[in-house]
């Protein structure tokens, strides 16, 4: 494994005439991350993760300051995986130039108009940003990304199917803790007692698709996850949807086919989201 800030230098250790999978990620590498990896390295010869915090897609600059950097570790947990594994690591500024654009290019209609596209409202311009360039430098044959962040899972799909890119997407499941807490690079930031508390994201989703599969009403289990964190005085729940895995609609009744329940709130400073097919 070697790690290079300057994509021409990786590239001249890139063979061609063998495939690539691509793993973008901004680091701070857990279980989940590394399950995206292995996937990759299982499938092509040579595999490329990237590790870059981008800026463009943190509307809260204290998220971005907090955002954990922990290249050295990062690097370690990857040194043995595999001999043909890449790591890029540009700077902002190998990704931007000078400044990072201020433009929203995207159109992504209706699936940026609900969850994180309305509670992070540049979000996704920042993360389809990033990863066309990325996709454009790497070239690769499949990129691997986590259902943990489903909407950006779509995003990226959309984005590949409008700009003609021959790229497939690759989904992964969720990895989790023994509790059931998502994995995260933010949960190293939650204290002791919020991290006691963080499986509540987990629980809630269980309990509502139990409600789900008994065809409660949608307003009723809705209902009963906003009393849940009306209870939790240290979460501030932000949303909670069941919603088509495709368009990302809110569903309203049943029969409600590929139907998955998301959820978001804050614990403390720390927001986390998760998801689970209902
Ligand atoms: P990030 O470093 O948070 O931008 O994540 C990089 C990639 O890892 C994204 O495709 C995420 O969806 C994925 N990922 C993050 N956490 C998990 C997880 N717990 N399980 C599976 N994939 C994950």
């Amino acid at each position: 494994m070697e790690v290079f800030k300057n994509y021409e230098k990786l590239q001249k250790h890139l063979n061609p005439k063998e495939s690539i999978g691509f793993v973008p990620t901004m680091g701070a590498l857990h279980q989940g991350h590394l399950s995206l990896i292995k996937e990759s390295i299982k499938h092509h010869q040579q595999t490329v993760v990237s590790i870059f915090v981008n800026p463009t897609q943190f509307d809260d600059t204290g998220d971005l300051d907090r955002y954990p950097r922990t290249l050295e570790k990062d690097l370690a947990q990857l040194a043995s995986l595999n001999q043909n594994l890449w790591v890029y690591a540009p700077l902002v500024s190998e990704i931007y130039g000078p400044a990072p654009p201020v433009t929203n290019p995207y159109d992504f209609g209706a699936l940026t108009q609900t969850m994180e596209g309305l509670s992070r409202a540049h979000h996704f311009q920042g993360v389809a940003t990033v990863v066309e360039k990325l996709f454009r430098k790497v070239n690769p044959q499949s990129a691997y990304f986590g259902e943990k962040d489903f909407q950006q899972i779509r995003i990226i799909e959309t984005l590949v199917a409008q700009k003609n890119l021959n790229i497939e997407i690759v989904r992964c499941p969720i990895v989790r803790e023994v509790d059931g807490l998502a994995m995260s690079s933010r949960n190293t930031l939650l204290s002791p007692e919020e991290r006691s508390q963080a499986p509540l994201l987990h629980t809630t989703l269980c309990a509502a698709k139990a409600q789900f599969l008994r065809q409660q009403s949608i307003d009723t289990i809705k209902q009963n996850v906003h009393e849940i964190y009306e209870k939790a005085p240290l979460f501030s729940l932000d949303y909670f949807n069941i919603c088509d895995e495709n368009r990302l609609q809110d569903i309203k009744n049943y029969p409600a086919p590929q139907a998955r329940g998301f959820l978001a709130a804050k614990l403390g400073k720390i927001r986390l989201i998760d998801n689970m097919p209902f």
